[in-house]
């Protein structure tokens, strides 16, 4: 073993290598960080070689420098790729909250990129020369495509639901229906930013059933609130009651209790009108006679993430002026997408083919099919493949009870399994998520767009080579 050590070269003679000198001219990382990286290749490896942990005939095999500077390579690659990055998303769940769920639109990724790149009039009115607010922004497109009377912008609609709670009910009561108690994924519980933000939880009525007389009898002078939350990923069926805004309205008119619904995705676009559904839009909410209403940007709407609070302009002049909305404030990167997004529903005929999201969403399985034809011509013979009809979901607790036809290419390879395709396939760059159906690689084409087929072609590629 000692012989081996010895052999280990000196750092002066390993940065004399080209391979040392190869690596410095890549320019990812600077010579002393290269240096540093090599000592420690050199360190590891002879820790290897005292542990036995490395085998010694291996070595020999591949060579004590080669080995050192593959140690070092694999350091480089390790700190200077992203950690968050690119995937190819085969699941088919078009909102997919641990996938980042919805993809900007053209137009809203020119605008962001744009106002990264530049100065920008976030906080500056052109006109007047002086100081701007940079709700003012966004305020009139919100209007505009949701008849709300106000609006302003949060950080994501978990910080809406908290800024309207502590602004206009902290230490008073707030009525909700058990039946809407709910938690939706991503931790986030109706009860207890309740408890955060000091205001008091009434609950009425029981988990399955809760009627007008409920919300009446429970009115106080303690009463901010009535509080109708929607209850996204969770669904009761059969024996049920809920009382809608319209019914209560009644009880928000009579004694200046605050009609307040957090609709959670916030759809602009109607989907009922395609079949989809049966997710109340904003505007609908409003007419019926929520005050106020708090949605995301990133789900149904199709943008960045954010928290969309719309309503009344009494109520929404109230949360302006909080010291709250200061800290739950957006950048200016966020309100250029979601300006763009919203911009985008302006024209209600191309909307639906401008946002990614809609786009996905109102895929038919045969356009889907045909995406799958049109991927398959290319592809190496040395794939089984099967199409075959599936569903897809809408995904980010929106619309657990739609189903969406959809078709999947399944792939499979006598020569590789299902589970370590699977692997390989979300470890590499770009990552892909599949899923596996039948011991096979199932792959939902309503998430994966034309453009990225040459990155999945490509990935499919080194997996033969890998085989050979
Ligand atoms: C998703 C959701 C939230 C949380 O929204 P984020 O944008 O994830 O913060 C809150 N309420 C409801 C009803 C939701 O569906």
């Amino acid at each position: 073993m000692n012989h081996v050590l010895r052999q280990l070269p000196a750092i002066h003679e390993l940065k004399q290598d080209q391979r040392f000198i190869n690596l410095l001219e890549q320019k990812q990382v600077s010579l002393d960080k290269l240096t540093e990286w090599l000592q420690e290749a050199v360190s590891d490896i002879r820790q290897g070689i005292l542990t036995q942990m490395i085998d010694l005939d291996n070595l020999k095999v591949v060579g004590m420098e080669e080995a050192i500077f593959s140690t070092v390579s694999e350091r480089i690659s390790h700190h200077c790729t992203y950690k968050l990055r690119r995937v190819i998303n085969g699941t088919g769940t078009v909102l997919h909250t641990n996938l980042g769920r919805a993809r900007l639109g053209e137009k809203a990724i020119q605008q962001a990129t744009e106002t990264a790149y530049s100065y920008s009039n976030l906080e500056y009115h052109l006109e007047q020369g002086k100081r701007g607010s940079r709700h003012e922004l966004i305020e009139e497109l919100v209007k505009e495509t949701t008849g709300a009377e106000a609006a302003m912008v949060v950080n994501n609609n978990a910080a809406a639901v908290y800024l309207v709670l502590k602004a206009l009910a902290k230490q008073k009561e707030v009525i909700v229906s058990r039946g809407e108690l709910v938690e939706i994924g991503g931790s986030f519980r109706v009860s207890s930013i309740m408890e955060e933000s000091g205001a008091k939880l009434k609950e009425v009525g029981t988990t399955n059933k809760t009627h007008f007389y409920d919300y009446e009898q429970a009115i106080t002078e303690e009463t901010a609130m009535i509080m109708k939350v929607h209850t996204s990923n969770f669904k009761i069926i059969g024996f049920t009651k809920d009382v809608s805004i319209s019914e209560l309205k009644p009880l928000g008119n009579e004694q200046e209790i605050i009609l307040y619904e957090d609709l959670g995705s916030g759809a602009i676009y109607d989907l009922k009108r395609d079949g989809i559904g049966q997710e109340p839009t904003v505007s609908e909410a409003l007419q019926n006679g929520a005050d106020l209403v708090t949605f995301s940007g990133d789900k149904l709407l199709g943008g960045p993430q954010a928290g969309i609070i719309a309503g009344k302009k009494k109520w929404i002049d109230r949360l302006k002026k909080h010291q709250l909305a200061r800290v739950l404030r957006v950048d200016k990167m966020t309100l250029a997408a979601l300006e763009a997004t919203l911009k985008e529903y302006v024209n209600e005929e191309t909307v639906r083919e401008k946002l990614p999201t809609l786009r996905a969403i109102l895929l038919s399985k045969e356009e889907i099919k045909h995406k799958i034809e049109n991927f398959l011509a290319p592809l190496s013979p040395v794939w089984v493949t099967e199409l075959r009809d599936e569903v897809s979901q809408v995904g980010g607790g929106t619309m657990p009870e739609v189903e969406l036809d959809t078709k999947i290419l399944l792939l499979s390879n006598s020569k590789i399994k299902a589970q370590t395709m699977h692997e390989k396939l979300r470890i590499g760059v770009p990552a892909v998520v599949s899923r596996i159906i039948d011991e096979k690689i199932a792959l939902d084409f309503r998430t994966i767009e034309e453009s990225e087929f040459s990155d999945l072609h490509k990935r499919l590629q080194e997996l033969e080579q890998e085989m050979r």
